[in-house]
């Protein structure tokens, strides 16, 4: 399994920003990419056509669109679907990321409808999921992930492709708070998560990624890496710039 190595760019950069950093983040580790590694850029949707440009020629690069909704077309005001999105060259679509969740009132609802429609359109989904500091303080940390995850699972199909579809791990109170979680908390969460994986579909979870996300840097990267069941990392503020998100990749 390859690590998935992500930068969610979150309602950053124009146009003309997006690519100039897609180009330095191709300069500085398109040539010394480890096999074993995929990079994904999440760009504002206005740039995805911007740095699809840029990343999708290079091997092992590629974008993704940071949220989607469930229906095709039709009278959704400000919403995009997956076509829309593989348009303009997003092989990727990130579902409930906790900014979503808690900014804009999306529920786990709402979350598992887009995971399984996106899956159905051919996009690989990453379905977010987290709990907030008052849950972890609370001891309810399993009861929040349980939950994220079988109701943000509920209408995949069973004969989904494990490779299609990951799950991202991301504390609320660990995202852009400088506040990375231990590795005991990191790897006890994964375990969690990969042992409900297994309950909803059997032994083809292990082959499903679970990456980690919240304050990772290129100082912290390597560690959290290594550690079991993290099969990579979702980056937001130290993805912004080609030169940190490079040494996050090749880290
Ligand atoms: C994120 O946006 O998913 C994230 C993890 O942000 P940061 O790396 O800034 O904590």
């Amino acid at each position: 399994m390859k690590k998935l190595m992500a930068a969610n760019w979150k309602m950053y950069k124009t146009w003309d920003e997006a690519q100039a950093t897609a180009r330095d983040l191709v300069g500085l580790a398109a040539g010394k990419l480890p096999a074993d590694r995929e990079v994904l850029v999440f760009p504002p949707f206005t740039a995805l056509k911007a740095v699809s440009d840029v990343l999708d020629p290079v091997p092992g690069f590629s974008t993704g669109g940071q949220d989607y909704y469930y229906e095709k077309e039709g009278a959704f005001t400000g919403e995009i679907s997956p076509a829309m999105l593989k348009d303009v060259g997003a092989a990727y679509g990130l579902t409930g990321h906790s900014e979503r969740r808690h900014i804009l009132g999306e529920g786990d609802e709402c979350v598992g409808r887009k995971t399984a429609y996106g899956l159905s359109k051919g996009l690989k989904v990453i379905l977010c999921i987290g709990e907030l500091i008052e849950e972890r303080k609370a001891d309810r940390v399993e009861e929040v992930l349980e939950r994220q995850l079988r109701i943000g699972l509920k209408d995949v199909s069973a004969d989904f492709d494990p490779e299609q579809l990951s799950v991202a791990y991301e504390p609320v109170w660990a995202i852009g708070t400088g506040e990375v979680a231990g590795p005991a908390e990191i790897v006890e969460a994964h375990t969690f998560i990969r042992k409900n994986l297994i309950s909803l579909f059997g032994e083809k979870a292990n082959e499903m990624r679970i990456l980690y996300g919240g304050s990772v840097k290129p100082e912290n990267c390597g560690d959290i890496i290594a550690l079991d069941n993290v099969d990579g990392v979702l980056v937001g503020g130290a993805s912004l710039h080609g030169e940190s998100f490079s040494r996050i990749v090749l880290a």
